[in-house]
């Protein structure tokens, strides 16, 4: 008998230009004690921005600000939960990230490693979480990865680059308020929503696609194309993005994602690349896996004058590409999901060497 999956939702959304004010209301009845903070987890490019002043603070309530520079890593989840843990009397009484994806999901490993024994790194993989997280809020400023739907957060960690995927991970609250995505570069709007677009595209061309992921994946790339093609105005792009990137996290929940990923997980593990543009960077080779895809990747990224940056594998060693193949190859879901159970006779290291050298 087919096993189906039960899986969790975020319960709350609010979505809307301006709803980051109803945060005051939504937190108050949550609120354990004068002793619990709340504990917003910002982007330090907010730093000395306006939004500040919006977050409504009481009590004992911190905000820390944190670089997004680089991937969220399990050592910095645990410096910080040993940090709250110090702090506080109390278990706090939420975390609330405020960011992109990286800031989303240092606030559901660190709401989940509140309440876990041990370092983040020891639960990187499925389903290892046993104890529900502490309340987490989830509060996008820039959309495209999904990660404010999904049931993972991936991880940097001593020897691997994984999420912790567990019916805990989701957020209990997501606040989608379109207007904190302004002020995000032209570049950085064009890599991450094109996490998104990648998503529908490795979805909807996936092995694994069934009614659920088709629907909210054809909706996501309906509105990418909207919002990449069409010429909208500013707002009607801004909540037509944000929409798609909640689609798309939807759709690649009952589904996985594929190639672009796979290879994408292998450049960031060996070379520091983030998810956006490492997705990018090796999806514009992909024709032979997502022709239609790869031809409306290439039409976007001419409108937008996008100069993907070149010869980033140019002087790697031999063991350096091995080491990117292994970490790809380890990915074996995606790749059935991308090309069927017999994945392993088409995609050899041979033939991801060929896609590597090309970036
Ligand atoms: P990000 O969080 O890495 O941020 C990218 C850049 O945009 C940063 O420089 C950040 O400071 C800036 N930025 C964010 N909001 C801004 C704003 N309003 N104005 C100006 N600048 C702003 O970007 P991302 O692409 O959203 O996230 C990538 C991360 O998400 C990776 O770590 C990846 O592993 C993770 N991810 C997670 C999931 C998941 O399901 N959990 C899915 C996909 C990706
Ligand atoms: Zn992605």
């Amino acid at each position: 008998m087919t096993k189906y999956r039960n899986f969790p939702m975020v319960p709350r959304v609010v979505f809307g230009q301006g709803c980051f004010k109803q945060l005051g209301e939504i937190l108050l009845p949550k609120r354990k004690s004068s002793e619990a903070p709340f504990i917003f987890l910002v982007d330090d490019v907010f730093e000395g921005h306006e939004l500040i002043n919006s977050i409504p603070l009481l009590f004992n309530d911190q905000i820390i600000f944190i670089s997004a520079d680089e991937e969220p890593k399990t050592n910095q989840v645990d410096s910080l939960v040993s940090q709250l843990i110090q702090s506080y009397t109390e278990l706090p009484s939420g975390i609330i990230g405020i960011g992109g994806g990286t800031l989303l999901d240092l606030a559901k490993a660190t709401a989940l490693m509140l309440t876990n024994p041990g370092s983040a790194s020891e639960y990187q993989g499925w389903d290892l979480i046993k104890k529900p997280a502490i309340y987490h809020v989830g509060i996008p400023t820039i959309s495209g990865t999904g990660a404010e739907v999904s049931r993972t957060t991936v991880l940097l960690g001593p020897d691997k680059k994984l999420g912790i995927n567990s019916d805990f991970t989701p957020f209990d609250q997501v606040i989608l308020d379109p207007d904190l995505t302004q002020g995000v570069s032209t570049e950085q709007w064009f890599y991450t929503g094109m996490d998104c677009f990648i998503h529908c595209v490795e979805s909807l061309n996936g092995t694994f696609l069934n009614a659920f992921s088709q629907s909210y994946g054809e909706k996501a790339l309906e509105l990418c194309k909207e919002v990449y093609l069409d010429s909208l105005s500013e707002e009607d792009s801004r909540d037509k993005l944000m929409m798609a990137s909640w689609h798309g996290g939807m759709s690649i929940a009952y589904s996985q994602v594929g190639v672009a990923h796979a290879m994408s997980y292998g450049l960031s593990y060996l070379l520091g690349v983030k998810h956006g543009i490492g997705n990018c960077l090796v999806f514009q080779y992909l024709e032979e896996f997502y022709p239609e895809g790869v031809a409306l990747f290439d039409q976007m990224r001419e409108k937008h004058q996008i100069k993907l940056p070149k010869g980033i594998c140019a002087n790697l060693s031999d063991t350096e590409f091995d080491t990117m193949i292994k970490v790809a190859m380890s990915l074996e879901p995606l790749w059935e999901n991308a090309v069927g159970k017999e994945w392993r006779k088409t995609i050899t290291p041979q033939k991801l060497k060929s896609i590597y050298k090309k970036i």
